[in-house]
């Protein structure tokens, strides 16, 4: 048994009432229960009273403070007091298309729009006439002024029964930011003493209060300086904020210096023999290697075969052939007589990389393994594992579950690293002796990020595209020229194209976004019929998969998608990317969006509509995109423009690793924090001191705990 097959140890007691359920806090009826989960919960993992504390509020939106629709800046929370003027319900029999409401005030008029809530509710909300204050983001759309879901809808007492300053939070369809800041205040009762694990000299030069006390500032801003007025410059992040964000970075970074610490230290075993069956496999393969390729063989093939442990991330852009320089490190384990895995983040991710290493892997035994497989074939594929029946297992989070058992695996490749934490790669490297680990990434990081975040890694790179792809024609469309691009598609698909449609991003809900792609899915089926299909990342597994396949097999010709959906799909014969929205998706999605056309002999377009006036930005942004397909450059470019929380911090690149900080603002944290945390385990290596122990509370608190098992019994 190595080290880190032992079992973590147990979570300190003294966190267990942050690690309740939240539906356990008064206040939280059978009604309400479901919506706290949709906000906060996932499926595997219902929502806890930390995730309640965990969730901040946006700002604070002041009583008093008044914006006027005219010049609410857009994207940001804005109380409105409104005169409601008209109704624009949805069409009878038009999908699921929103509720608009039309309000103005003395400077002008914007639409509030409601997905999914009868009309009759809105209706009683905001009566014909009537004055109400509203709060919530203004945004553009099609060239005019909107609200989606404003967050509060309050009469003229309700406004003055206010306190001060009132948290503004991200709310979800039927949850109030009010409710969210009264379950919050419950929460708050629930919060132990804990220890305090920042040094003392930094907190007290940084001005910075205690975790529970920061807490407490952000979800009852009250007694806190009043937001920055509209047009003043963006203040700095209050200690409170800091304090948190600063919480969550050494927790990370502490994490990574165990696993940096342990790697040092820990022994590998070589996984390469003399070469015949790798040879043998590459000399099979349809196509000869890029010189990337090549070298990151060789540099791979050079840790397997020592005896240090070997943890590289392989970093590609889309197409760049990340999946044959996978095989070939697998195969030489194999060569040696032990096991491979490759951990795909999705269902639909595994079954392709099952379909495509099939034919290059010769005589390797394949399995697939995946949280849907029957009982029967699951048991199968398991026994099969244990006893060395299998060469290469292919699957989904289902590889880390206790029962999966391997007879010796000598290497594990882990696809899509940024889904991925340092948790489950300890859980994968757990499942054998000295594991050796291959972590695959599309996002193209630039190199001083890659250095905070993967800190504990070596990094290969495929630099090169293979030869005889066709370049991608990429332009930027206005959406009032929807009806033309709904015509060349017409035109196109005549010609025996196939088209991705993505969704914008509306909101923050997920469920919004959804509405949006339906809206849009109904709306082209209006022009071409059965043709269209629609995936999103709310269909259960068997439906999305049936979807995926229609598209792959050309019986839909138009696929609807929500960006939830795994962009790492390979349909070749897709040569039309439309992306909706597009000003709103960091460029890194925007590139590996683009990248899922152009994989054939045909040449490709990509579409990106925007929704137009487009800041200075945001203009540079989407004509950077239309210049170059070089991921590495744009991924640079961005962050010149946007900061590096475009490119790793947001939702949009799947990486929201971070609850509390934020890589653009807390960039400089984030290095003290690195700094800080490689000092704590030189010096106390076994988290023993008394700021070592608090530090272990830290790690369960951010669930960064994976990390301790590396400390041994201590
Ligand atoms: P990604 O890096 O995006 O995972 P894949 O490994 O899926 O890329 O490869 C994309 C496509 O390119 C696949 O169809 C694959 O067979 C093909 N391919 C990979 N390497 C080469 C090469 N050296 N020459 C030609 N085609 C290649
Ligand atoms: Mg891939």
């Amino acid at each position: 048994m190595t080290d880190d097959a032992r079992p973590a140890p147990l979570r300190p007691a003294i966190l267990d009432p942050l690690f309740a359920p939240a539906r356990g806090l008064p206040g939280i009826g059978p009604k309400m229960a479901p919506m706290i989960e949709r906000l906060l919960g996932t499926p595997e993992q219902p929502a806890r009273i930390v995730d309640l504390l965990f969730h901040l509020p946006q700002g604070g939106v002041v009583r008093k403070l008044l914006g006027s629709i005219a010049e609410a800046p857009p994207g940001e929370p804005v109380t409105l007091g409104v005169t409601v003027t008209g109704y624009r319900p949805p069409q009878p029999g038009a999908g699921r298309r929103p509720y608009r409401v039309l309000v103005e005030d003395a400077t002008g008029d914007i639409t509030l729009v409601f997905f999914g809530m009868p009309g009759p509710r809105v209706e009683k909300m905001l009566p014909l006439g009537a004055h109400r204050y509203i709060t919530g983001r203004i945004d553009l759309y099609d060239g005019h002024r909107q609200m989606v879901h404003p967050s509060r809808i309050i009469d003229e007492a309700a406004l003055a029964a206010l306190p001060a300053v009132e948290p503004v939070y991200g709310a979800t369809e039927g949850l109030t930011s009010r409710a969210i800041s009264k379950l919050a205040h419950a929460a708050l009762e629930r919060l132990p003493v804990l220890p305090e694990w920042q040094d003392p000299a930094w907190l007290a030069r940084e001005n910075w209060p205690a975790f529970a006390d920061a807490l407490r500032a952000e979800h009852r801003p009250e007694n806190a300086p009043p937001p920055v007025p509209e047009g003043a410059a963006a203040a700095p992040r209050p200690p409170a904020r800091q304090r948190l964000a600063y919480d969550e970075l050494l927790a990370s970074q502490l994490a990574l210096a165990l696993l940096r610490a342990r790697n040092r230290r820990a022994p590998g075993r070589a996984n390469a023999g003399d070469g015949h069956l790798v040879d043998r496999i590459e000399a099979a393969l349809p196509f000869g290697l890029t010189g990337a390729q090549k070298r990151a063989v060789a540099e791979i093939r050079a840790d397997l075969a020592s005896d240090r442990r070997m943890l590289r991330l392989l970093q590609g852009d889309v197409g760049s052939g990340k999946t044959a320089v996978a095989l070939l490190a697998m195969a030489s384990a194999i060569e040696v007589g032990r096991q491979a895995a490759l951990m795909a983040p999705t269902e639909i991710l595994a079954r392709q990389h099952f379909e495509r290493l099939g034919p290059m892997a010769g005589t390797l035994r394949l399995r697939l393994l995946t949280g849907r497989d029957r009982a029967a074939e699951r048991r199968a594929t398991l026994a099969a594992l244990a006893a060395g029946e299998v060469d290469i297992v292919v699957g989904t989070h289902a590889l880390f579950q206790d029962s999966v058992v391997f007879a010796d695996l000598g290497v594990a490749v882990v696809d899509e690293q940024h889904r991925f934490g340092v948790h489950q790669r300890l859980a994968l490297g757990a499942k054998g002796q000295a594991v050796d680990i291959l972590v695959m990434t599309a996002t193209p990081i630039p190199r001083t990020l890659a250095l905070t975040c993967f800190g504990d890694m070596d990094v290969s790179v495929l630099d090169e595209k293979p030869a005889g792809r066709q370049p991608i024609v990429t332009r930027l469309v206005s959406t009032d020229r929807l009806d033309e691009v709904v015509a060349a598609l017409g035109r196109a698909l005549a010609a025996g194209d196939r088209v991705y449609w993505i969704c914008p991003l509306v909101a923050e809900s997920e469920f919004v976004d959804l509405a949006a792609a339906e809206e849009r899915f109904e709306d082209l089926r209006h022009s071409f019929g059965d043709a269209v299909g629609l995936i999103h990342g709310k269909m259960p597994g068997p439906d999305k998969d049936a979807a995926m396949e229609r598209f792959a097999a050309g019986e839909t010709r138009i696929l609807v998608s929500t960006t939830v959906v795994e962009v790492g799909v390979d349909v070749p014969e897709a040569t039309i990317m439309v992306i909706e929205h597009a000003e709103r998706f960091g460029l890194a999605q925007l590139h590996q969006l683009r990248g899922r056309v152009g994989r054939g002999s045909r040449a490709s377009t990509c579409l990106l509509l925007y929704r137009g006036p487009l800041g200075q930005v945001s203009r540079a942004r989407l004509e950077m995109m239309r210049e170059t397909e070089d991921g590495f450059r744009i991924a640079e470019e961005d962050l010149r423009l946007r900061g590096e929380g475009e490119v790793l911090g947001t939702r949009q690149s799947g990486m929201a690793a971070f609850r509390l900080a934020n890589l653009e603002s807390d960039a400089a944290l984030l290095q003290v924090a690195r700094d800080d945390a490689q000092l704590m385990v030189q010096r106390d290596p076994g988290l023993k001191s008394p700021r070592g122990q608090a530090l272990r509370v830290l790690l369960y608190l951010f669930e960064r705990d994976a990390a301790i098992r590396l400390l041994g019994a201590g």
